[in-house]
């Protein structure tokens, strides 16, 4: 199928951009990758009135490391994000997530922040993003805010959001020494969307317990959500066995997973624990192992 007719804007630079969006505020979309966007016109899911290309506003394609937080910008392709030295360096999680997003050729054209601001619930990179404690910068004709990625993602597909913004950038804290990180999946082909997948960082206490933890999950809910209850368990152990056990037990807590012809809500619930337990493992073993520069 074709899309329906749209107007197609090619704005040069950030401010003719927001003013556009501003201008037809609902009736316009952003198109950044078009992996999804244009799938969804041409199957007349999404019939914006206005599309405006940001692919050749200056300065989104910037990945750039500051202060101890990395910043992608919006045209950052999600191929990029995963080959990158200093995604592999100090966003790990980033890049391990990004590998299991579809195919090289889609990851070629798709973006980092288009995938976050698609906000699909089984999506690999907006969980990277919660279990990372990311920030989503959104900009409009009336300023810039940023986001907590825990208040971004409003449910399946929607965000927070509003008509006439955009996001500019997402920003992750870099991942430090004596913190692991690790994103596993199942998935029913590689490439696919993942039935369930769960992020976790780890980082281990100066005493050797386990300080701080983060598990955010996908294909769990209507929205990437964390797993606090697993988070709370793991978190002041010795994170041995036991306590990693205890804490992929109770990783399904709370949790209201979809059900459809990939997996019920029972299977989703029985892989949020498997897989937490198996990321735990991964991320605690790097915590111990790795080194990462800031
Ligand atoms: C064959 C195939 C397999 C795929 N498999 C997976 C998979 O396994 N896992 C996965 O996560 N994804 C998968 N995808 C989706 C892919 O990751 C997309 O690239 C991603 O979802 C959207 O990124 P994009 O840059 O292409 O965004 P677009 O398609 O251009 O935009 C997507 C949506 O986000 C909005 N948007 C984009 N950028 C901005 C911005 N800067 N500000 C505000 N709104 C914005 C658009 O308006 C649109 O609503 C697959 C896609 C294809 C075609």
């Amino acid at each position: 199928m074709k899309p329906a007719a749209f107007a197609y804007l090619a704005p040069r630079d950030l401010d003719e951009a927001l003013d556009q969006l501003a201008e037809h505020g609902a009736d316009a979309r952003v198109l950044a990758g078009g992996q999804s966007l244009v799938r969804l016109m041409n199957a007349r899911l999404a019939s914006p009135a206005v599309v405006v290309d940001i692919n050749r506003v200056a300065g989104l394609d910037a990945l750039e490391r500051h202060n101890g937080t990395l910043r992608l910008g919006a045209t950052v392709r999600q191929r990029t994000s995963e080959l990158s030295p200093d995604v592999a360096a100090h966003a790990p999680l980033l890049a391990e997530a990004g590998a299991h997003v579809a195919h090289a050729p889609v990851r070629s054209r798709g973006t980092v922040v288009g995938s976050v601001a698609f906000a699909d619930p089984s999506a690999e990179l907006p969980t990277a993003l919660l279990a990372l404690d990311g920030r989503v910068v959104v900009r409009s004709r009336s300023g810039e805010r940023t986001v907590e990625a825990d208040d971004f993602f409003t449910g399946p597909f929607t965000t927070s959001l509003a008509p006439g913004e955009m996001v500019v950038a997402v920003e992750v804290p870099v991942t430090t020494a004596g913190t692991g990180t690790a994103f596993v999946e199942v998935a029913r082909r590689h490439g696919d969307l993942p039935v369930c997948g769960v992020a976790a960082t780890v980082t281990r206490g100066d005493d050797g317990r386990v300080g701080a933890t983060r598990i955010a999950l996908c294909g769990a809910g209507e929205r990437p959500v964390r797993a606090r209850a697993a988070e709370d368990a793991l978190t002041g152990s010795d994170g041995g066995t036991d306590a990693v056990a205890e804490a992929a037990a109770r990783a399904s807590e709370g949790l209201s997973p979809i059900a459809d012809c990939h997996g019920s809500a029972d299977f989703r619930r029985h892989l949020a624990r498997v897989l937490t337990g198996r990321a735990l493992r991964t991320a605690i073993d790097r915590a111990a192992g790795e080194a990462n520069d800031v």
